[in-house]
């Protein structure tokens, strides 16, 4: 049994700001990240909340990645927002660079947000919900360092674990959100299960022989395997194409390469699309949206993709967090320097 500390989300939050500020960081930036910090566990998000502070810390430290980034909008084309993120990361870009995207998904009907130069390590549902909230149907892909077998492979790593999101608005609802790695399990899953001495799944990886194995450890050291086989693997690389060579970030494989070892976020390409529904010539797309879902739900088994995130939101808006202790004391330890 892991000894833990409850946090409120607050906690969360004053926490990860200390430690990014004491990493470095300056305010800007430690504050965007920390607010993505505290929505991942404020949703039960685990593997991207306070879990991920000591890393984010380790590569502002080793100067892997500038914690008072500057990120510069470009309005590179009437549908089209670039950010200069001048190797920051990623969550103050994406707060930056937001509502040009959205002024221009009025404007246009579509509009996309492309950010080469940054380091992700979050989730990327806080990418698309506020814009469906905003009424838009939105997109997010990113890549990461070479972790995942391209269909058929066994021991080459290619792709990033590659995750993407896709959010759609309701009438008078949460919008439905879902978020999602190509690789069979995120990375940081595969992580939790190995601290916590959990097994992993079958299908998750491959040991560095290129054989099955359900040891967490071994996969990390080895391949991580994509969702679904092959159709999993066309997933990891669409979105290596669109999140990299679309905005011109590092491929998973370059952010291998050029990655130090700090333990940290690595470089990424992250490309974020808004759509507007009006725009398309649906003015009932709400009431369509809900007779589709309706249809799903109608299916005691079924659920929608994110009522499980929804639901922990609430519960831990009024009970905060469990968190390991060993963690909670790792950040305090890099707050106390
Ligand atoms: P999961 O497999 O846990 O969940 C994927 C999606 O499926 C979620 O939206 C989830 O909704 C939904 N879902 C799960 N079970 C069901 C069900 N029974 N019925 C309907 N929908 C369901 O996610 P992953 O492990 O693939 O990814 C976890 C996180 O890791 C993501 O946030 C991702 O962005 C992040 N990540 C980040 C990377 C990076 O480089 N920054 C790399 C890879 C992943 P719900 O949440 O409600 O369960």
């Amino acid at each position: 049994m892991i000894e833990t500390v409850n946090l409120s989300l607050n906690d969360v939050f004053q926490l990860s700001v200390d430690a990014l500020l004491a990493s470095g960081a300056n305010r800007k930036n430690a504050e965007a990240v920390a607010a993505v910090v505290r929505n991942a566990d404020r949703d039960g998000c685990t593997s991207h909340g306070i879990f991920r502070v000591p890393g984010y810390c380790a590569a502002l430290q080793a100067g892997a990645v500038n914690g008072c980034a500057e990120p510069r909008v470009i309005d590179q084309a009437p549908g089209i927002v670039r950010i200069e993120a001048n190797n920051g990361l990623a969550p103050l870009a994406v707060e930056i660079g937001r509502p040009m995207l959205i002024k221009k998904a009025e404007e246009q009907g579509i509009a996309a947000l492309a950010i080469g130069d940054s380091a992700h390590f979050a989730a990327l549902w806080p990418d698309t919900e506020p814009l469906a909230v905003a009424g838009f149907v939105a997109m997010s892909f990113v890549n990461s360092r070479a972790f995942v077998a391209p269909a058929g492979g066994k021991k080459r790593r290619v792709f990033g674990t590659n995750p993407m999101s896709f959010a759609v608005p309701r009438n008078g609802r949460a919008p439905m959100v879902f978020d999602q790695a190509a690789s069979a399990a995120a990375r940081g899953e595969i992580m939790l299960a190995a601290r916590d001495g959990h097994k992993a799944l079958p299908g998750w990886g491959l040991d560095p022989n290129g054989e099955e194995t359900d040891d967490p450890s071994a996969i990390l050291k080895g391949v991580q395997l994509p969702f679904g086989g092959y159709k999993g693997g066309a997933i990891a690389l669409m979105v290596e194409i669109l999140a990299a060579l679309l905005t011109g970030g590092e491929t998973s494989l370059e952010a291998e390469r050029s990655y130090t070892g700090h333990g940290g976020p690595s470089a990424a390409g992250h490309l974020i699309i808004a759509m507007d529904p009006k725009s398309f010539g649906q003015h009932s797309f709400l009431k369509r949206i809900e007779e589709l879902f309706e249809e799903m739900l109608a299916d005691p088994e079924v659920r929608l993709p994110g009522d499980r995130r929804l639901a922990l939101r609430a519960k831990t808006e009024e009970k905060g967090v469990e968190i390991p202790r060993t963690l909670f004391q790792q950040v305090r330890e890099i707050i106390e320097g």
